[in-house]
């Protein structure tokens, strides 16, 4: 039988309370699987850490995160830790995470569950059953490349200069995870760039056809404009299934697709770093897209649905557990369907549970799932 080591990272706030839940999702598969067991440990990040060590992230944490085989992160930070030094504000331990473990695939995918299409501001027939997934690079283009700087003219005005950069390597290795992506869904990959006004659009446009035929003749390929990414999201958003995109496009149309969603709670996310040379296996990091959310905080009242299906996706796309993934995925949606709703999902006529209630009645909707 195959053990994984999760290192579970809870963090602050609203965090701490969605972890607890996965921590049951765990115990259940430890205690039904015969396939593989977990072996969890669980280590402090955020604001949590700099009160106990100082820093945002210890070595020791590093460490640990370095040998997982998957790092599942809550959240951190919070108003308590807004004049600490800037190196240490509690954002700094997931910048540190995202940078040493060098993660620099991002994945943002889109999930309309049936029961929650009326919550979308799209008509229920564009999204309902929406599953797609934004692949953005997270680690070059223009929010990295230099120069980047404001200079002042000899006239006085001033000049703003951002710089895109990517090179051959940083767009092959990317494109490679999306086509790894999109043959464990529905083997359909589209590259949104602006080949037409942009260098670095050539230059994605050639590499990823090149990466295509030597390494994903089997996937199909589609190259798109951004720009007309963005209104094909909104007009017909279920003919994509995997979008592979640089960091700054990736960026705005994942943000666009998330939002046919609902609510930010829901909003699961992972990010992946290069395949060990020995091993194959990508570092990996799930999360959900919330904050700690400090209004809601300690009170059981958050919606554990977003970090739940991070845990999902960790199981589907680092631990070879595709099964069991769609099993959490459909527990959730059952849940949804039974019409108990956190109060960030609320709907008239539905019923208002906790996060405890709610992560409840997912393990038991996978118990019978299972039985
Ligand atoms: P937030 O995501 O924490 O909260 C925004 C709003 O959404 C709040 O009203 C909150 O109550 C609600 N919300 C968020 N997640 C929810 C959930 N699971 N269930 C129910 N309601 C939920 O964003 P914010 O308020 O801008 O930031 C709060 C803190 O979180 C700040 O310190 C910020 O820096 C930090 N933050 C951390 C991360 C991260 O850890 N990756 C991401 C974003 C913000």
């Amino acid at each position: 039988m195959a053990t994984f080591n999760l290192l579970l990272l809870p963090g602050d706030g609203i965090g701490v309370e969605t972890m607890a839940e996965v921590e049951r999702l765990i115990a259940f598969f430890n205690k039904k699987s015969n396939k593989a067991q977990f072996a969890t440990s669980t280590d402090l990040v955020g604001g949590v850490a700099y009160d106990t060590h100082g820093v945002a992230i210890t070595d020791a944490a590093m460490a640990k995160a370095d040998a997982a085989d998957a790092i599942i992160f809550g959240a951190v930070g919070g108003p308590k830790w807004d004049s600490v030094p800037y190196e240490h504000r509690p954002e700094a331990g997931l910048l540190r995470l995202r940078k040493d473990l060098d993660l620099f695939a991002n994945l943002r995918p889109a999930i309309c569950y049936p029961a929650l299409a009326d919550a979308s501001t799209l008509k229920r027939e564009v999204v309902e059953g929406l599953d797609i997934l934004i692949l953005r690079e997270l680690t070059g283009g223009t929010y990295f490349g230099e120069p980047k700087e404001i200079v002042t003219l000899e006239n006085g005005e001033k000049r703003g200069v951002d710089t895109t950069v990517y090179t051959t390597r940083e767009i092959d290795r990317l494109a490679r995870v999306g086509f790894d992506l999109a043959r464990k869904r529905r083997n359909k990959v589209h590259m949104a760039a602006k080949w037409n006004v942009m260098r670095t659009g050539v230059l994605w446009r050639d590499v990823v056809t090149a990466t295509h035929k030597a390494y994903a003749p089997d996937v199909t390929l589609e190259h798109i404009l951004a720009d007309n990414c963005a209104m094909q999201l909104i007009r017909n958003p279920k003919q994509f299934d995997v979008i592979v995109t640089d960091n700054l496009f990736g960026d705005v149309l994942s943000d666009e697709a998330a939002m046919m969603t609902g609510s930010l709670g829901m909003l699961p996310s992972a990010s992946l770093g290069a395949p060990d040379p020995k091993t194959g296996k990508r570092k990996s990091l799930y999360e959900p897209v919330h904050g700690s959310a400090p209004d809601i905080a300690g009170q059981g009242l958050a919606n554990p649905i977003a970090t739940i299906a991070s845990f999902a996706m960790a199981l589907r796309y680092s631990l070879d557990m595709a099964k069991e993934a769609d099993l959490v995925d459909q527990a959730i949606a059952d849940v949804l369907a039974s019409g108990l709703r956190t109060g960030d999902i609320m709907q008239p006529g539905m019923t208002k549970v906790g996060t405890t209630e709610m992560g409840k009645a997912i393990a038991a909707a996978l118990e019978k799932l299972t039985a």
